[in-house]
């Protein structure tokens, strides 16, 4: 069987892992722009990794047969800095055009404060501006549901985004429904314990894509 992970971080993955994926089946990926374990100081630091994830990264995966896309952002752990966020933001218009790069992604929340929320304001503006489809992380933490709330009313109540370019992704049991009800897709993170397992009681929708992989 063939398929594609639409959500891995590859840049921290082993050459390994991509012979396994590639022995697997795995014939493309979508990775999007994530945290990268630590708060990176400035601006540059995350041109440095978009290069990296729009010209290095394909050309590893190419090695294994597997075609790599990826998403551009400052990810929600590092958008509580809204002038750091801004600085990232003004690079990305250039790489949108780059034959590899999906859209914007992954923006969301992560503790649900008021600057994650004007960052990822500023983001969902940059990928209507530029018709950009979006990819959104929700929060791992207990505010979950709150957050997901949040991020579903500031993407319907901005007229310019069309739902179907929309993936809420890390969705659970309880925030499944939201999302699909607001039109979106919808993701699931799919652990070996924990959550999204039978006993946790999760029934698939339409439009639900699967996947083993998560950051
Ligand atoms: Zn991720």
């Amino acid at each position: 069987m063939k398929y594609i992970d639409p959500h891995i971080h590859c840049v921290s993955r082993t050459t390994d892992d991509y012979i396994y994926m590639a022995r697997a089946g795995v014939v493309a990926v979508s990775e999007p722009a994530f945290w990268a374990g630590f708060d990176r100081s400035s601006a540059a630091s995350f041109y440095d990794y978009f290069r990296h994830l729009t010209d290095v990264e394909p050309k590893r995966a190419a090695k294994y047969g597997i075609e790599h896309f990826s998403w551009l952002c400052i990810n929600a752990k590092e958008a509580e800095n809204v002038q750091l966020s801004k600085e990232v933001i003004a690079l990305i218009p250039p790489m949108l055009s780059h034959p590899r790069v999906l859209g914007i992604g992954e923006i969301g929340l992560n503790k649900n404060t008021r600057n994650e929320i004007t960052t990822f304001e500023l983001q969902v503006d940059l990928a209507a501006r530029y018709d950009q489809m979006i990819l959104i992380h929700t929060p791992h933490l207990e505010d979950k549901h709150k957050g997901t709330d949040i991020i579903c009313s500031i993407l319907k109540n901005d007229r310019r985004i069309r739902p179907e370019r929309v993936l809420i992704d890390h969705c659970e049991e309880h925030t499944l429904r939201k999302a699909r009800e607001c039109g979106f897709w919808a993701g699931l993170t799919i652990y070996p314990v924990t959550k999204v397992t039978p006993p946790a009681g999760c029934r698939h929708h339409g439009n639900v894509r699967n996947r083993h992989v998560d950051g």
